[in-house]
């Protein structure tokens, strides 16, 4: 039977000493690891590593003006869970290491911050360990292969986000294991289509077959996107900007455009359409970047850029608004 590791199961007690021993205090904000990766490779087309490289930029943004940590990671630390299942390991490697981190939040390469200024609401999530966009009818009721989605979540570091990983992993290893499951949940999930296990379908299925043991501490989130689907925004962006500023993470001003499908690597069946709007969302995203420093890109389709305010001998007096542009440096 597949296992991430040695079985743990005091993590709780082992990782509150921990923090006693180093004089960590939990007061305030929680502390939170956004871990991120691809594929150890280069792409089929350089044109892919370079989405990869701007996806990366943004999430560096994101994280510098908002006082967060980093993790990007290449390398595949178990040969069995290569592909989109290489979070899980990564994830409990990290967990483990990272004992001052109080929550993981997981975030695909091919996913981009698209509301700079947007903050997570961590004190609506105080009583869960799981958050993730998605809606309860369609996962519980309907039991949609898409009724949550897996590409950027937040797991508590803890001994439950330990055990959800144990026992998740194991529908995940290349070969047998990870055909038949395949088939299993094409069979039991509504509107998936038939390929291998991916670890969105089998996170769907935990939650409903074993719904009392994981459900209660599973938060479905859809007031904001925490994962919004690109199709149904990418067109919009221009809108939005017309009509609303950033800050509010909805449907005015979406918090992440999420490439599902796309391979920024190449691949997928409508990529030259991928591409287009990954360089859309990514300028979208870099003028709440740009801003800060008096620069706009001359349209979301160029990587041109234009002078937005003329320098002065007072700088400082001219730094943008900070309730509709990013909170630089995290004044708060
Ligand atoms: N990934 C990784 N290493 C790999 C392959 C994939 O870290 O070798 C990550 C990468 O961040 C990717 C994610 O797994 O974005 C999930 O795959 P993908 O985005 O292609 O799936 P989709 O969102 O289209 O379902
Ligand atoms: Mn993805």
């Amino acid at each position: 039977n597949y296992s991430l590791g040695p079985k743990i199961t005091d993590w709780d007690k082992q990782r509150k000493q921990w923090l006693a021993r180093h004089f960590l205090s939990r007061a305030g904000k929680p502390k939170i690891l956004l871990v991120t990766g691809s594929q150890p490779t280069p792409c089929d087309n350089p044109v892919g590593d370079h989405q990869l490289l701007k996806a990366m930029k943004n999430k560096i943004d994101y994280c510098r003006l908002h006082g967060m940590e980093i993790f990007y990671n290449t390398a595949h630390l178990d040969q069995e869970m290569a592909g989109y299942w290489a979070k899980l390991p990564l994830l409990r490697r990290l967990m483990l290491a990272h004992p001052e981190a109080d929550w993981l939040w997981w975030m695909d390469s091919d996913a981009l911050f698209t509301d700079m200024v947007f903050e997570l609401p961590m004190e609506r999530y105080e009583s869960f360990e799981l958050v993730l966009h998605g809606w309860e009818e369609m996962v519980y009721d309907k039991q949609s292969w898409v009724g949550l989605n897996t590409g950027s979540f937040l797991l508590r570091n803890s001994q439950w986000g330990l055990d959800l990983l144990d026992a998740w992993a194991p529908m995940g290893p290349k070969g047998v294991i990870r055909t038949e499951v395949g088939k299993m949940l094409t069979n039991s999930l509504k509107g998936r289509p038939e390929f291998e296990a991916d670890d969105q379908s089998a996170l769907i299925h935990l939650l409903i077959t074993q719904s009392s043991v994981w459900k209660d501490k599973v938060y479905l989130e859809h007031s904001f996107y925490l994962h919004g689907y690109w199709a149904i925004l990418v067109e919009k962006y221009e809108k939005m900007m017309e009509q609303y500023h950033p800050g509010y993470g909805d449907d005015r001003w979406p918090f992440i455009t999420h490439f599902v499908g796309c391979k920024p690597c190449g691949g997928s069946g409508d990529w030259e359409r991928c591409l287009k709007h990954m360089e859309r969302a990514f300028n979208f995203a870099d003028n709440q970047v740009l801003e800060i420093y008096g620069f706009r890109h001359l349209s979301l389709s160029t990587h041109e850029v234009k002078k937005i305010r003329n320098d002065t001998s007072n700088p400082l007096e001219d730094l943008p608004n900070l309730k509709t542009t990013v909170p630089i440096f995290s004044l708060s």
